[in-house]
């Protein structure tokens, strides 16, 4: 056995002197793996249980890999039994791009928020979109950067309160939002886009078979696929944590209508 620096260290070039034994069975725990730091009220870890239950569903725990990009969401890495890879702000699109043409037998999907998605890597996700990549996109939406401090995204939507914009966004001075479910249903590689939301039991319900029906598109190989799901963030809207389901659909839900944008097995 070679030592190096006062280590033995393990040859890879030669069979190990015992092969390989299960020792135990492995049971995926997917929902309930320690805690996170995410606000009361928040939308994020209703959206996530709802991704990994279907996920759950189609019976694909062990051959999926989630990428993450940067957000309150990415707490949740430490949650889910599933293969977490950690992007870049933005590049979760293209890191999830490399491990499903190195490993296309596997199930990938990305968590990005509005934040990460559309101010910080929107190139990304088009891109992956125009060239049909078998991999499916979640954007987290609430029109916020939540974690570092509530500033207005590219989602924001006209009257939306956040740190930056407290008497709401205005088109004169801030723009206006950019609807990305449009725009990705617009690109011909693009197989199935929809909008969810999790702000009552019946959007979560819908939201559900979303997730459902964009992970069986990317098993059928149809091409890429998205998920975008709105999210309540009182912290980010400085408004009563009680008060956000309403203020969603109000605001975000009244601009970004929920909805079946793109299916291509329903041409
Ligand atoms: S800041 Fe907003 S998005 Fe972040 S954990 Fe709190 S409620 Fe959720």
């Amino acid at each position: 056995m070679e030592r190096r620096e006062g280590h033995v260290v393990v040859p890879t070039s030669v069979p190990p002197s015992e092969p390989a034994r299960l020792v135990d069975d492995f049971t995926p725990l997917l929902l309930d793996v320690g805690e996170h730091q995410l606000c009361p009220g928040c939308g994020e870890p209703v959206a996530m249980r709802s991704a990994l239950e279907a996920i759950a569903e189609l019976d694909v725990i062990q051959r999926t890999i989630a990428v993450f990009g940067i957000g309150c969401y990415t707490a949740f890495s430490n949650n889910l039994d599933v293969e977490v890879l950690q992007a870049l702000h933005g590049r979760a699109p293209s890191l999830a791009t490399g491990a499903k043409r190195a490993k296309p037998n596997t199930v990938v999907f990305t968590v990005q928020g509005d934040g990460d998605m559309v101010n910080e890597g929107l190139q990304e996700v088009l891109h992956a979109a125009a060239r049909g990549e078998r991999i499916t996109c979640i954007m987290l939406n609430n029109g916020v950067f939540g974690e570092t401090g509530g500033h207005m995204t590219a989602t924001t939507v006209l009257g939306q309160r956040t740190k930056n914009t407290l008497d709401g966004r205005e088109a004169e001075a801030h723009g206006y939002p950019i609807m990305l479910s449009n725009l990705i249903a617009q690109l011909e590689g693009a197989a199935y886009v929809a909008r969810g939301a999790v702000n009552n039991a019946g959007n979560v319900a819908r939201t559900k078979r979303m997730l459902l029906r964009a992970f069986e598109s990317q098993l059928a190989g149809e091409g890429f696929s998205f998920v975008e799901i709105l999210t309540m963030c009182p912290t980010g809207w400085f408004i009563e944590t009680q008060e956000s389901p309403g203020y969603l659909a109000e605001h975000l839900g009244s601009v970004h209508t929920v909805g079946v944008l793109k299916d291509v097995a329903l041409r």
